[in-house]
């Protein structure tokens, strides 16, 4: 069976989407959030659900490089709260 795998933007491991969160851009907000319930449109970036990759998306503002808008100061602390 093929199991779709996606790039974490971190640390650059594929992985299943099941072990990845994905944050995209809202382009009403212009801010990126993350997206829960896997239905949001737009441009996205794949993070691992582990604190670490989180903690160093936050050092590298990966929100901005990949989806070229500024993440609110609550971003990083959102996706730790869905671990
Ligand atoms: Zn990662």
């Amino acid at each position: 069976m093929h199991i779709p795998l996606r790039m974490c933007v971190v640390c650059r491991e594929h992985k299943p989407t099941e072990e990845l969160m994905r944050i995209t851009h809202n382009v009403k907000t212009d801010k990126p959030e993350p997206d829960i319930n896997g239905k949001n449109t737009g441009r996205g970036a794949y993070i691992c659900k582990s604190a670490e990759c989180i903690k160093k998306a936050r050092k590298k503002h990966v929100a901005e490089r990949h989806l070229g808008c500024s993440a609110s100061e609550t971003l990083y602390d959102e996706l730790e709260g869905l671990l």
